[in-house]
């Protein structure tokens, strides 16, 4: 490629096209599988502190910090309103408490790999309906009330101030069902402004 063009394309680059994010390494954990290393105070000199994570901004500069502000909120743990093109894997409501992280990790992935093809097909960028993804929640927390879980008698840290479980209560199968195929009539479809590419 000549290299007035190279030179074009980079100048005329408004974001990086792909971020990837590892909140930390600073694992309450230590398994001697982790493929990152995290253990207890294994935390990365350059990682972002919460304070600095909750202000990453999405569309009109809405904030992580924002988004929770009332709780909790994801589109089936995967994505976040407000938040063109951010996913996210075994986000909030993802963990279940009854069944393998690994088997759940690899429906989000499945998921999220669905999307991102969408996404470089249509040259779009996309965000869960805010309306849908509270009401999902909602279905969330009404189903997650009636585990053993919360009416065991037993206190946990999965337990919120209502004491109501911020876990999927869906089993493996159930969930795998639900997130078989992304349903792209959940999202928001926004264009993206033009690169240059030639
Ligand atoms: S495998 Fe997961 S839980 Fe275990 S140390 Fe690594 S990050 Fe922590």
């Amino acid at each position: 490629m000549p290299e007035t063009v190279e030179k074009n394309r980079i100048d005329n680059l408004k974001a990086p096209l792909l971020v990837s994010w590892q909140i930390t390494r600073d694992c309450d954990l230590a398994c001697l599988h982790c493929c990152t290393e995290s253990a207890p105070g294994k935390r990365l000199s350059d990682e972002l502190d919460r304070e600095e994570s909750m202000k990453v901004v999405g569309e009109n500069g809405i904030s992580l910090d924002d988004i929770w502000a009332d709780g909790p909120l994801s589109y089936r743990s995967v994505a976040l309103p407000h938040m063109p093109n951010f996913f996210m894997i075994n986000g909030p409501y993802g963990p279940s408490g009854s069944t393998s992280v690994v088997g759940l990790i690899e429906v989000h992935v499945d998921y999220v790999m669905g999307c991102l093809d969408y996404v470089l097909q249509h040259g779009c960028a996309i965000s869960p309906c805010p309306k849908r993804s509270a009401a999902l929640i909602a279905e969330i927390r009404a189903r997650s009330a009636r585990t053993i879980w919360a009416t065991g008698g037993c206190k946990s840290w999965y337990l919120d101030r209502h004491g109501v479980p911020l876990l999927n209560p869906l089993s493996l199968d159930q969930l795998g069902e639900e997130m078989r195929h992304p349903d792209f009539s959940d999202f928001l479809h926004h264009t993206l402004p033009d690169r240059q590419t030639a």
